[in-house]
C-alpha cells in the first residue's frame, strides 16, 4: 500500500514540490518500503527516533527534523540531519551553527512562523525575526544556511482558516526574500502542507509537503 500512497501522492504534487515522507512513530520496516519505492526524504520529530532510524536504514536518505527541538538535542543530530524545519529562537540556531562547525558543515535551516490560531504551536512572528536580525551575531552565524520558512495551520476543516494561513506565510517569504534574504538565491523553500491540507498549500505557494498518514497510514 505505501507504494500506491506514494504514487498516487506524487501524481498530484508539480515535480518542484518536494514529498517529505512523515514516518514517526512507524516501524522502520515501512519506512524502508517506502525506500525502495524511491522515497528518499524522511521527517521525523523526535530526535532519539530520529537518531535510531538514521543508524539503522540506507545512508543515502535525506533525514529532515520536523519537530520542536530543545537546544540540548542538536548535537546528536548535528552530523547528518538534512534540513532542520522547526527553527524558532536565536538560541536555537546559535547552537544548531556550533553544533554544525563542530562536524564542519553547513546545516540548512527554515525559521518556523506561528501562523496557526492555536497558542500551542511554536514559531517566530515578524517582530521577532526584526529583532533577530538587528542583533549583529547573527551575520556571523557562517555553519547555518536558512533556506526558507515552514509553518503549521490550525487545526481544523475550514478549508478558508487553513488557506489564509498558509498565505500569510507565504507573505512572509516573500517579505524576507525581498529583504534580508534578497541576495541569497538559496532562500527559497516554504514548508507548509500535511495530509490533510496538501493540495492547499501548494495552491499557495507550498515547495515542500510533509505528509505522513496519507503515506503510512493513521497513527495512534
Ligand atoms: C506529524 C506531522 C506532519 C504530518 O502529519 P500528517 O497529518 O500525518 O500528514 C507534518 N508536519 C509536522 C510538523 C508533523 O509533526
Amino acid at each position: 500500500m505505501i507504494k500506491e500512497n506514494l504514487e498516487k501522492i506524487l501524481s498530484h504534487i508539480p515535480v518542484y514540490v518536494k514529498l517529505i515522507a512523515v514516518s514517526k512513530t512507524k516501524p522502520v520496516e515501512l519506512l524502508q518500503q517506502a525506500y525502495e519505492a524511491g522515497q528518499r526524504d524522511f521527517g521525523e520529530n523526535r530526535v532519539n527516533e530520529l537518531v535510531d532510524k538514521e543508524a539503522i536504514l540506507p545512508k543515502d536518505i535525506n533525514w529532515h527534523m520536523i519537530g520542536h527541538l530543545q537546544t540540548k538535542k542538536v548535537k546528536k543530530i548535528a552530523a547528518f540531519v538534512h534540513l532542520i524545519h522547526g527553527v524558532d529562537s536565536f538560541k536555537l540556531l546559535t547552537e544548531i551553527n556550533k553544533q554544525a562547525e563542530r562536524n564542519e558543515r553547513i546545516i540548512d535551516v527554515l525559521l518556523q512562523f506561528h501562523i496557526a490560531q492555536e497558542s500551542s504551536k511554536f514559531g517566530f512572528d515578524m517582530k521577532e525575526i526584526q529583532e533577530m536580525v538587528d542583533d549583529q551575531t547573527f551575520f556571523e552565524l557562517k555553519n547555518v544556511r536558512i533556506i526558507g520558512v515552514m509553518g503549521m495551520a490550525t487545526f481544523t476543516d475550514d478549508e478558508a482558516i487553513i488557506r489564509s494561513e498558509f498565505q500569510s506565510l507565504a507573505d512572509y517569504f516573500q517579505d524576507l526574500k525581498n529583504g534580508i534574504f534578497r541576495q541569497a538565491d538559496y532562500f527559497k523553500e516554504i514548508s507548509m502542507g500535511m495530509s490533510g491540507d496538501y493540495l492547499v498549500a501548494i495552491d499557495e505557494g507550498s515547495t515542500m509537503v510533509r505528509v505522513g498518514s496519507a503515506i503510512f497510514g493513521a497513527r495512534n
